[in-house]
């Protein structure tokens, strides 16, 4: 890792700081300014450019996702009591297992999977968060930038630079915010600032502010040598200023006394969801990157569909895709490439369930089947509850399962599936299920073609 270059004399000339401390009590931590040649529609531009490398380069789940939803949801709570200048922020969820987070210039924050799933309380993922929003107050990564430019410009280039020149000199020294950029490494005088103005953002929006130092001191005391590299990153983007949770203490004293929220359902049924789910690795993540990603244009649903008949019932399907097995009590829908060696990658696999007692709820029956799907796949794992689910012409059961895709990644590992299980109750008893399936990866893009196909399902 490379290091700051020491201030110049000429620099130290141009860095002006502003360090207000307001004495009365009940006031919250002033933004300190610093020495930063970007201006705000420049800092936006900046970190529209470097979150739209990043949403390429990592795997981040789709909007629609109830993770990232969550996320924004507590994250909108968060940045609306962030002071200063009101960045148009934005939070995204990375589906990688590290335990991380990191804030582009001008607002865009991204967590990691894997933090949500370390978080023991809501508070402590608010923590984290509030803790990023405030690098975006702070300007951390700009300032960082700034100094850098300024220790290496000649002066008269460095007073011409105005507008789009100074994006353009930025771009032309290297200076990026991209994934693991030298710039989203912070220093510790700028880890002190985020967590002071963390506390009062967290304080503000109700979470407990020690809770922000409590996760990053357990994080803290995991590391080590020997101990696991996903915690090693967080630490060494955010290390530690020294007595984390006595600084926030001392913050928190200067604030009336209140109470706090509790943990919100929505939390609780992101907990649970988090649970199921199984995030790559970093490792993983650089395998794909270096495959170039994507998993080939032939699988992709065409949007003319086709009608397939069988005895017991009528289904619509994406015209490229093909029906295997025909008018036998197990039949698959798939693109040809998305079927290998009897393993479905991509498509969706159509059969019968005999519920093991007459007169069962479907309920039940869900259960049941969910079980014995198990036994065959032993890694399958349900996420989330069971839902019920209505089409103009079917009403029945949904349950989302992660198992191992048979597509394996560059080092030979199973990509992680996603699994979605509809069941319906027949006339006669049994359960007509369908269980679509997709590489977990690519599960959003694929769902609208699954969810045309349910719509158009007819059980005779
Ligand atoms: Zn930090």
């Amino acid at each position: 890792m490379s290091c700051y270059s020491p201030c110049t004399r000429m620099f130290a000339l141009l860095l002006i700081v502003f360090l207000s401390v307001s004495p009365c009590l009940e006031a919250r931590v002033e933004p300190t300014r610093g020495f930063d040649i970007f201006s705000q529609d420049e800092e936006i531009q900046l970190g529209k450019q470097n979150a739209a490398e990043v949403m390429k380069q990592l795997p981040v789940l789709p909007d629609s996702d109830p993770v990232t939803q969550y996320v924004q949801k507590l994250g909108g709570r968060l940045a609306a009591r962030a002071p200063g200048y009101q960045w148009p922020y934005n939070f995204h969820v990375v589906n990688v297992k590290e335990i991380n987070a990191f804030a582009l210039p001008g607002g865009s924050i991204f967590v990691n999977l894997g933090t949500v799933q370390a978080a023991d309380n809501e508070a402590q993922l608010a923590g984290v968060m509030a803790h990023e929003i405030s690098h975006v107050v702070q300007r951390h990564g700009t300032r960082a930038a700034s100094k850098q430019m300024g220790a290496q410009l000649p002066l008269s280039i460095l007073g011409g630079l105005l507008g789009n020149s100074t994006l353009a000199k930025a771009a032309e020294m290297g200076i990026s915010f991209g994934v693991g950029s030298y710039f989203l490494k912070n220093s510790r005088q700028a880890e002190s600032e985020a967590d002071l103005l963390g506390t009062d953002i967290m304080y503000d929006s109700g979470y407990e502010p020690q809770q922000m130092a409590v996760f990053f001191e357990e994080l803290e005391k995991q590391m080590g040598p020997g101990s696991n590299s996903m915690i090693n990153q967080f630490m060494s983007d955010h290390p530690n200023p020294g007595n984390r949770a006595e600084a926030v203490t001392r913050e928190v004293k200067t604030l009336m006394a209140r109470t706090y929220l509790a943990d919100s359902a929505d939390f609780k049924e992101i907990k649970t969801r988090v649970a199921g789910m199984k995030p790559l690795s970093s490792a993983e993540v650089a395998a794909m990157q270096k495959q170039g990603g994507s998993s080939g244009s032939d699988v992709t649903p065409s949007a003319n569909l086709k009608v397939f008949t069988h005895n017991e019932y009528q289904i619509s399907y994406p015209e490229n895709w093909q029906v295997f097995g025909d008018q036998s009590s197990s039949v698959t829908i798939a693109p040809r490439s998305g079927v290998s060696q009897n393993a479905v990658a991509y498509g969706v696999m159509i059969a019968n369930y005999q519920p093991e007692e007459a007169g069962e709820s479907l309920d039940a029956a869900t259960h049941e089947l969910v079980a014995s799907l198990r036994q065959s796949n032993p890694d399958l794992k349900q996420i989330g509850r069971d839902e019920t689910i209505r089409t103009k012409n079917v009403t029945g059961k949904s349950a989302e399962l992660i198992g191992s895709s048979p597509i394996k990644d560059a080092q030979g590992k199973a990509l992680q599936e996603r699994d979605w299980l509809v069941a319906i109750a027949r006339r006669d008893g049994t359960v007509l299920y369908l269980v679509f399936i997709s590489p977990d990866k690519d599960f959003a893009s694929m769902r609208p073609a699954f969810e045309g196909m349910l719509r158009t399902l007819q059980v005779k």
